[in-house]
């Protein structure tokens, strides 16, 4: 294979640690989410074809009119999340997608819990955290609009879609203290914001601009 998970050339280990390095200067600071991502080959969620260029810090196209987000948000969202815990149990992510931001969820969590609307995205996301050896995620295909009650609360949500305001069902979800990463808008203007359970109701934040793909109902 071309581009194995060990890399050549513009997928090598080098060129993932220029890409931590821009993260650092982007202000990326937690060390275990920077580990993370210096340990996951970016380049085998993409298509050969884009392999080269998998650690530049642009979004790419995945398939099924989807992308894969940049590293520099994948790593913020990741971060945000996180907050000041080392570590947490119990993880929702809405939109596998390709699974980039699955591998990194698993390497700082104990159980990720991940629902995707198009099957076949997800199958292939499936395939590439197995060929990891990454173990700790559970797949459901279905509408991320009621997130995954049977496993929950969770410490943690992220949405990598953008909904035009916070899905109820997932809010319930969350554990108190829990705190939810999302990016809420349309296909003009997104803000990404934290939302975090607290004992009497719910604090937001709204953090930076984004541009995601929106959240859409039902499945394919
Ligand atoms: N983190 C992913 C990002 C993929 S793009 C990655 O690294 O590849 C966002 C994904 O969210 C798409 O795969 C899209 O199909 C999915 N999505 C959009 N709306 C959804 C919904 N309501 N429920 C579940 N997944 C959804």
């Amino acid at each position: 294979m071309m581009h194995g998970l060990q890399g050549i050339g513009m997928t090598s280990l080098r060129t993932r640690e220029r890409m931590i390095c821009r993260l650092i200067e982007q202000g990326i600071s937690n060390d275990n989410v920077l580990n993370a991502l210096r340990n996951t080959p970016r380049h085998i969620f993409m298509d050969e074809a884009l392999a080269s260029r998998a650690y530049e810090d642009i979004s790419l196209p995945i398939g099924c009119h989807q992308t894969i987000s940049q590293p520099y948000i994948v790593a913020k969202m990741t971060e945000l999340l996180l907050g000041s815990a080392q570590r947490l149990t119990k993880v929702l992510e809405i939109g596998t997608g390709c699974g980039y931001q699955t591998a990194i969820l698993s390497q700082l969590v104990d159980r990720v819990y991940s629902v995707e609307r198009i099957v076949s995205l997800q199958q292939k996301a499936k395939e590439r955290l197995s060929a990891l050896n990454i173990k700790n995620v559970m797949y459901s295909n279905h509408d991320g609009h009621f997130g995954w009650p049977e496993h929950g609360p969770y410490e943690g949500i992220l949405v990598s879609a953008a909904p035009p305001e916070i899905p109820k069902m997932l809010l319930k979800q969350l554990t108190v203290g829990g705190v939810m990463v999302i990016p809420i808008g349309n296909a003009n203007k997104q803000q990404l914001q934290r939302i975090t359970r607290t004992q009497n109701g719910y604090r937001g934040e709204e953090l930076e601009s984004v541009m995601f793909v929106p959240f859409l109902s039902g499945t394919t």
